[in-house]
């Protein structure tokens, strides 16, 4: 069975009186190009595992267990429990959890079913998970060495942005602070069924051995970053001052500022992480 082939799916589908939920994100991708893509960019062999998020009919979980040492797809929705049951039949490398994945202990099925070897995650959710997910494995201290995923074109954009772009923000921060992420290619509405409303990307993060830059207190970083950008259009001294996460006083900025050898006018998206990082450390400690 050809599951990229739209009638095949369908049918497939139909067999199992399975009916999509716009609620869940359920727009399955038929694009036999854009699978490809994603399989090469996740960069899976035989001796790394997959962890699936939200395999739907297993279009794309079929081409990853055909590569990888292992496969676990964890997937919401038990109307699909049987279309995969048939679907991955022939994979003895495949396991199937049906859990939703913002309510199961990441580390704990982690460890159950890979130990501690490394792995890749590759997904194709729905947006609002998407991001929440994904700061919760690069948080983590689990042996993950990439997430290739299907996001809204934004989503990529901002993940992606250098600074003093439009899309550049705190999500562009933390994504660079502990991965190197590259946009592997787009996928129009007419790539899945049923269509989006939304143009999407599929990304690729490569989780680097350690954080791109150093930094003395990494909640104090982030607590920088969150501010410079909770007040984008106010200079950076002012977002910094009137932060709700941190008390720091002005001449401390400014002179933290000074000694940067930056202007006491920029805004926080002008900061490169880099210099996020040389601002948290001179800041550090402050009162939080
Ligand atoms: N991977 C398939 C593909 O590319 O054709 C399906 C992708 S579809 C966009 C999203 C999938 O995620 C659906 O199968 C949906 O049921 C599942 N899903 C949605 N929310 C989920 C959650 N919280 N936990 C696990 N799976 C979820």
């Amino acid at each position: 069975m050809n599951l990229s082939h739209p009638l095949e799916l369908k049918l497939l589908l139909q067999r199992h009186g399975f009916s999509f939920s716009k609620s869940l994100g359920q727009n399955f991708l038929i694009d036999e190009h854009i699978l490809d893509q994603i399989v090469a960019a996740s960069g899976l062999n035989n001796d790394l595992c997959a962890l699936e998020i939200g395999p739907g009919a297993g279009t794309l979980t079929q081409k990853l267990a055909m590569c990888a040492k292992q496969v676990v797809a964890v997937e919401i929705d038990k109307a699909l429990i049987p279309v995969l049951n048939e679907t991955m039949a022939g994979f003895d490398n495949f396991k199937l959890i049906n859990a939703d994945i913002m309510q199961v202990d990441l580390m704990q099925l982690v460890k159950e079913e890979f130990g501690s070897q490394p792995f890749i995650v590759v997904a194709n959710l729905p947006y609002y998970i998407t991001t929440p997910i994904v700061m919760n494995l690069l948080e983590s201290t689990l042996p993950v060495r990439s997430l290739t995923l299907m996001v809204q074109k934004e989503v990529a954009a901002r993940m992606t942005a250098q600074n003093a772009g439009k899309d550049y923000g705190a999500l562009s921060v933390a994504v660079q602070y502990h991965t190197s992420p590259s946009l592997v290619c787009k996928a129009e509405p007419h790539c899945f069924i049923p269509q989006p409303k939304v143009s999407s990307s599929v990304i690729h993060l490569d989780v680097l051995a350690s954080p791109a830059v150093s930094v003395q207190d990494e909640k104090f970083f982030f607590q920088v970053v969150k501010s410079a950008f909770g007040q984008r259009r106010k200079t950076l001294v002012n977002a910094l001052t009137k932060s709700p996460y941190i008390h720091i006083e002005k001449e401390k900025v400014l002179s933290a500022l000074d000694q940067m050898g930056i202007s006491n006018t920029i805004r926080g998206e002008k900061l490169s992480i880099q210099q996020f990082a040389e601002l948290s450390n001179t800041l550090f400690p402050a009162s939080l």
